[in-house]
């Protein structure tokens, strides 16, 4: 089969498209007709080798896989042949405490397609029958991608670990990220006010399009000012951040008392200071998130099909392209999601 492949970390330019053996499938297994995956920022984090945990070479990316199930093993009945599926990014033991309690991202077996494992930019791809949902029909294969991996996260800092209220107001960092635009909806959705951040004025319009009430320009300036002026001095009871170093001291000045920060990504560097009587003189909440899980991609799946939730679709590009779609997103020239179209 076609896909395309690494066989050493670096720039977008070690990844090649090429043949490659087939997978086989366990019992348990199903195989999968790759038709569409995202791009991830995760991707640039395990092709540059810096998520901590090592991939065996040659690999091949891919969290976020739609297409059609080709083969199942004997043992699964959840799916057939022919059958339009979107898979959920995360694969954990199934046992444990934390699975069995529905929070399979909390397992400490828990990883992702295209991570540990063989991903989604490929003609194939091997998966737990578990993790082969049916797609929303209103979506296109393209559009099915650009939902798991996103919205499931979003959903699982802003409804479960943050809390989100109806009536709230929120900062949502980076509009124009898969996760940001995933975050503005399911904002709006649960009810509340929203404020977002863009990098730039031409991503405004798009921001606003998503249902956030007011956009602001982020330059590294003074944001908290800026959140401050719109919500009368008090500030926001929760930020969404995964940008890291860059916005950390102006998300935790947008706060209002008792405000909660939320945060699953550090893109442009790790290191965040706090003034530790500043956290606890204003009641604030540090929260760190990670995924979201299956039980959570359902609750999402069934608003994409009631039209509540859309996936933001930036450009589909064929999946010989990875190199190009790795660098549009490095650069930060996207707004949504990057597909991978797999011919
Ligand atoms: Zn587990």
């Amino acid at each position: 089969m076609k896909a395309v492949v690494f066989s050493e970390h670096g720039s977008p330019n070690v990844l090649r498209y090429t043949e490659v053996p087939e997978p086989r499938i366990g019992t348990h297994e199903v195989l999968v007709r790759v038709r569409a995956c995202a791009v991830n920022h995760r991707d640039l984090l395990v092709r540059q080798g810096t998520t901590g945990s090592s991939v065996s070479f040659p690999h091949i990316l891919g969290s976020d896989i739609a297409g059609e199930v080709a083969k199942v093993g004997e043992e699964v009945s959840n799916v057939r042949p022919g059958d339009r599926v979107l898979l959920a990014p995360g694969i954990s033991c199934g046992h444990c405490e934390e699975c069995t309690a529905g929070r399979d991202n909390f397992c400490r077996e828990y990883t992702v397609f295209g991570s540990r494992l063989p991903g989604g930019y490929a003609e194939y791809v091997t998966a737990p029958a578990a993790n082969a949902l049916p797609m929303p029909a209103n979506l296109t294969f393209e559009q099915a991608a650009g939902i798991p991996f996103v919205f499931m996260t979003a959903w699982h800092m802003l409804i479960t670990r943050a809390g989100l209220r109806p009536a709230e107001q929120v900062l949502v960092i980076g509009a124009a990220s898969g996760v940001g635009s995933a975050a503005i909806q399911i904002a709006k959705v649960a009810g509340a006010r929203v404020i977002a951040t863009a990098g730039s004025e031409s991503k405004f319009a798009k921001a606003k399009e998503l249902g956030a009430d007011e956009v602001l320009l982020y330059a590294g300036g003074e944001l908290a000012k800026d959140v401050r002026r719109l919500t009368n001095n008090r500030g926001v009871d929760v930020v969404f951040e995964h940008v890291g170093q860059a916005t950390w001291d102006q998300s935790i000045l947008s706060l209002a008392t008792g405000g909660r920060l939320v945060t699953c990504g550090a893109t442009t560097g790790r290191e965040g200071k706090i003034n530790i009587t500043y956290l606890f003189f204003n009641h604030l909440s540090l929260i760190g998130s990670f995924m979201g899980s299956k039980s959570e991609l359902y609750s999402v799946l069934e608003l994409v099909e009631r039209g509540l939730l859309k996936p933001v679709i930036d450009c589909v590009m064929p999946l010989e392209r990875a190199a190009d779609a790795h660098a549009r997103l490095e650069h930060r020239q996207q707004f949504g999601k990057i597909i991978l179209q797999v011919p």
